[in-house]
């Protein structure tokens, strides 16, 4: 929950961003939003509602005295053209573009898998980082035991390179990383914390 949320991105990156700050939607508006993507609409209104809105602002207070964002600095909203979801897939030129539901860093965190001639490129946003190290934060909803079956399924896959949200680059065998991760997770152990060093 640092850098990323200060650029202000347009498209999917945005769209993660702002899940981060923001709850879970009640379950009635997600169904909702399903059909009208199956119908192929384009989603432009906000998404959140006045509710959200007020609920992230909240959480960016809080980020902001623990000194995570500058005193001075303000969330601005993105334009949302697409809104996406865990298990979507994007078809764009020779790219397939993998979304995969991916919380315990925070609800609602999403990871990006770029499947392109042969490699699989994991945008992993805060959810993992080079060394196999994750992002654990005393915050209402970062949660071990969704973080330990996120990490566990990402493991499964493969992966070659690992472009996180912070930090190093693995541009090889990101796999390997990954499941050491998967298997601190596996013996009840969190992983490295990457806000620690
Ligand atoms: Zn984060």
């Amino acid at each position: 929950m640092v850098g990323q949320h200060r650029r202000g991105v347009r498209s999917g990156r945005a769209v993660r961003s702002r899940r981060h700050a923001l709850p879970r939607r009640p379950r009635g508006r997600h169904r909702r939003r399903s059909r009208r993507r199956a119908a192929g609409h384009r989603q432009r209104r906000d998404p959140y509602g006045a509710g959200g809105r007020r609920r992230g602002a909240h959480l960016l207070a809080r980020a902001r005295a623990a000194g995570v964002y500058p005193a001075d600095y303000r969330l601005s909203a993105a334009t949302v053209d697409r809104v996406v979801g865990g298990r979507d897939i994007i078809h764009a030129g020779r790219l397939d573009i993998e979304i995969i539901a991916a919380p315990g860093h925070c609800d609602g965190h999403l990871v990006v898998l770029l499947h392109s001639a042969g490699r699989s490129i994991l945008l992993s946003g805060d959810c993992l980082f080079a060394g196999g190290k994750v992002s654990l934060q005393a915050i209402h909803d970062c949660r071990l035991d969704r973080y330990a079956e996120t990490v566990i399924a990402l493991a499964a896959r493969n992966v070659d390179v690992l472009l996180p949200g912070h930090g190093e680059q693995v541009l090889r065998d990101a796999g390997t990383q990954i499941r050491q991760a998967a298997d601190s997770f596996r013996h009840l152990v969190p992983p490295p914390n990457v806000l620690t060093g």
